[in-house]
């Protein structure tokens, strides 16, 4: 650990490059980078840029307020971003060329009067598939698509793209959906639009199920290296995890058999041994829910947290392992450096990868190596 840090998320910007480079590749498509929820926790600004020198044509975020974050760090590729509050003003997100991704009338409406003939602004129609989120529902397809064709027509918005998002229930369900989007696109023809772009595919669907890619997927968590199945790794896709989530041990103590460690004394040491002491907790996204189970690499040996994560540190019980005050703690990282997974911790805590890092807190410093 680097002297004087407590904790640090490292973030390998060459490894999002890698993967959005690879991905593109094996899945012979254009990406749409997401880099909503501060890039995943990897840090938006820098994952956006990691990914366009990848190769990423565009970018996606959820919502208005992070595209004019990448904005305002200079990124001027195109951006998408696709939930709005109810009632929202696009004024500001015209002004900045944001792609808005919109769900129904009132926001292609609201689109438009926040575009003019010299600054049209660019919409990409969102339709529900099946997903029962967002996107234009199937009965309303005619009198949006129609809406947008005529405003497409008075030239006050430019229809660039039509897109959904599947459930990755199953193969099966995912095919359903696209049928639902060959529908959707037939009514959007019949009302004489012909957006260029389409895409419906996430990770998981991008890297499974090839006929939806569309010539255009739209990746999240595997640009960041993580795998968005259950029985694959991310080695067993190619893809190399960016983020390696580290601590500097605080502290080291010798206590005897029978030591009651933590809130609740979850934990009691079988024989004596030895605490070693991690300033990282859940307030720092570390889940509580791994108490007793996520994995820490000290030394190069991987033992789980002894006792409850609590607010801001936990507990590992080395045994007679020779952990000093400094020691580098990887919670996770590349597992073939020989750390533990971010899925580890996720499958410790119950959860998925995303959750893991994109709960790691602002009190975790991001260092880009
Ligand atoms: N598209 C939409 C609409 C999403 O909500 C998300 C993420 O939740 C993505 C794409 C990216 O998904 P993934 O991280 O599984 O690639």
């Amino acid at each position: 650990m680097p002297e004087g840090v407590a904790r640090e998320a490292v973030i390998d910007v060459g490894a999002i490059e890698h993967n959005v480079r690879h991905l593109a590749r094996v899945t012979a498509s254009e990406v749409i980078a997401v880099v909503k929820a501060d890039g995943y926790g990897h840090g938006a600004v820098r994952s956006a840029r990691a990914a366009l020198a990848g190769g990423a044509a565009r970018l996606a975020v959820a919502d208005v307020g992070e595209a004019l974050e990448l904005r305002a760090a200079g990124i001027d590729a195109p951006v998408l971003a696709w939930l709005h509050a109810p009632g929202a003003d696009f004024a500001e997100a015209a002004a900045a060329r944001i792609e808005l991704g919109v769900s129904s009338l009132e926001q292609v409406r609201a689109a438009a009067a926040a575009g003019s003939r010299e600054r049209p602004v660019t919409v990409q129609l969102k339709v529900e598939t099946g997903l029962g989120r967002n996107g234009i529902a199937p009965a309303d397809y005619g009198a949006v698509f129609a809406e947008a064709a005529a405003l497409e027509e008075a030239g006050v918005i430019r229809v660039l793209g039509l897109f959904s998002h599947l459930s990755n229930t199953s193969a099966a369900d995912d095919r359903t959906a696209l049928s639902r989007f060959t529908v959707a696109q037939a009514a959007a023809e019949a009302a004489g639009l012909r957006p260029p772009l389409r895409h419906i595919a996430a990770s998981h669907a991008a890297l499974d199920l090839p006929e939806a890619r569309l010539g255009c997927v739209r990746l999240g968590v595997a640009i960041y290296g993580l795998s968005p199945f259950a029985d694959r790794s991310s080695a067993d896709l190619g893809l190399r995890p960016a983020m390696t989530l580290r601590a500097a041990v605080a502290a080291v103590r010798r206590v005897p058999a029978g030591q009651g460690v933590s809130y609740g004394y979850l934990h009691r040491t079988a024989s004596e041994s030895t605490l070693a002491l991690i300033s990282m907790g859940y307030a720092d996204g570390v889940p509580r829910a791994a108490s007793g189970a996520g994995p820490v690499s000290i030394g190069g040996r991987t033992f789980p947290v002894a006792g409850r994560i609590a607010m801001d540190q936990f507990v590992v019980d080395v045994g007679d392992a020779p952990v000093a005050v400094g020691d580098e703690a990887v919670l996770f990282g590349d597992p073939a450096t020989g750390v533990p997974a971010a899925t580890d911790w996720a499958d410790a805590a119950d959860t998925i990868n995303y959750e893991i890092v994109t709960r790691i807190g602002p009190r975790v410093p991001r260092r880009e190596v």
